[in-house]
């Protein structure tokens, strides 16, 4: 027979972890939403107990007992939004940022700070991590690699391995298991931004560290910048010491608004995955397109090729909005040779399979027949399949545009 007191909670599904990660003390201190803490300081009468409590932080980086001391340190309601991200990723710690690239940043200078400046990565990744890993602002050498051939890239001063998938922008997929077994003992960084942990939680697939531009789908509205880091509490210790040292806090507001972001993250991302699927099958059968990009595991985001002018496109769409970034509400589309990935030199950037014909969509929860429609009339210009001619190894050129 069970016996009550030894029981330990059934875990709680996603959906419920949702709404509730982060809020479990709401009903004590009376409220319902979760009080907004806009301090940036904090009255203390006891200099020597503040000291302490400074002392400490710097020595552990473990999160203060009792009130903050200043902003920069922690903040209440960021605290909240940290808490619930870790609770979806399953992750012990979650620590957040100012962005997506702060929260790299952090990443990386935690391993520069053991002398550990060599990162292995996988292409593509979005296309300012991708910068920040080769431009060595932050002393980092990099080897690019293929999955296959992580193993032997790793060096003894090798701090990271980093992959992203589905990866921004051709959704290519790592299988994670293998990555994992290629690392050894180097940690691996997987960016769950695409993914979301609805889709995918990279911690039960071996990841050591899980990292999101929060602006995307956890934000889920388009209207706040973040990022988290999701991982073990040691690690999260010296990711505190970095971002205390470094100032890339997210702002207590952009907590509040992630954390209610959060709460509708598991019905937004499988609502706009449905859709987003429905459009890859009807791109895949459409003769404008020559390829379709979408991955196994799901999720919002369509990339597909044309055989004519992307940019025509991009002019056309009336109803999706022309806009780099994604995850929001409403649908994007762009041309990330343009855009998103423009920063990453061309030969690099085709070499990593982002053909200047790509385009990257970002489904939101509009009704799918009105997607389709604006999609196929700002598709209208393009030439068929039939109808382009092969040209060597430039590959395809249109031989004459189709009107609809
Ligand atoms: C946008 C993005 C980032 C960078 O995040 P910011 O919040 O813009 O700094 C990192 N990784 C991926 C996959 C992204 O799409």
């Amino acid at each position: 027979m069970e016996n009550a007191a030894s029981v330990t909670p059934a875990p709680r599904a996603l959906a419920t972890e949702a709404v509730h990660a982060g809020r479990e003390d709401l009903a004590r201190l009376g409220v319902h939403a979760p009080p907004l803490d806009l301090s940036t300081t904090y009255p203390s009468y006891d200099a020597a107990g503040e000291a302490a409590r400074i002392d400490g932080f710097a020595a552990t980086g473990a999160r203060l007992e009792g009130p903050p001391v200043y902003a920069r340190l922690d903040n209440p309601t960021t605290a909240r939004f940290e808490t619930a991200l870790a609770r979806l990723e399953g992750a012990e710690s979650a620590v957040a940022f100012a962005s997506g690239m702060a929260a790299l940043t952090a990443v990386l200078l935690v391993r520069a700070s053991m002398g550990l400046r060599h990162v292995v990565a996988v292409r593509p990744l979005y296309g300012c991590s991708d910068h920040l890993l080769g431009a060595g602002l932050l002393g980092t050498e990099v080897t690019w690699t293929d999955p296959a051939g992580i193993a032997e890239a790793i060096r003894p001063d090798t701090g990271l391995v980093m992959v992203e998938t589905p990866a921004n922008p051709t959704l290519a997929e790592v299988d994670l298991r293998a990555v994992r077994h290629a690392c050894g003992s180097v940690p691996l960084l997987v960016d769950n931004t695409f993914a979301t942990p609805v889709l995918q939680r990279p911690l039960e697939d071996g990841a050591r560290i899980v990292l999101h531009s929060a602006t995307k789908y956890l934000g889920g509205h388009g209207d706040v910048m973040g990022g988290v880091v999701a991982c073990d509490e040691e690690f999260a210790r010296k990711l505190r010491q970095v971002r205390f040292a470094t100032g890339g806090v997210l702002h207590p507001m952009a907590g509040y608004l992630l954390l209610r972001g959060l709460s509708t993250l598991p019905v937004r991302v499988r609502a706009a995955s449905a859709t987003a699927a429905d459009l890859a099958r009807r791109l895949g059968a459409d003769p404008r397109i020559a390829r379709v990009h979408y991955p196994s595991v799901g999720g919002a985001m369509v990339s597909f090729e044309v055989y004519g002018d992307p940019h025509s496109v991009i002019a056309a769409v009336r109803l999706i909005t022309p806009a780099v970034s994604l995850g929001s509400v409403d649908s994007l589309i762009q041309h990330p040779a343009s855009i998103s990935h423009r920063i990453v030199a061309e030969g690099d950037r085709r070499s990593a399979g982002v053909s200047d014909r790509l385009l990257r969509m970002s489904v939101g929860l509009e009704d799918v027949e009105d997607l389709w429609r604006d999609l196929t009339e700002a598709l209208s210009a393009q030439p068929v399949r039939a109808q382009a001619v092969r040209t060597g190894s430039e590959g395809v050129r249109e031989s004459r545009r189709v009107g609809r």
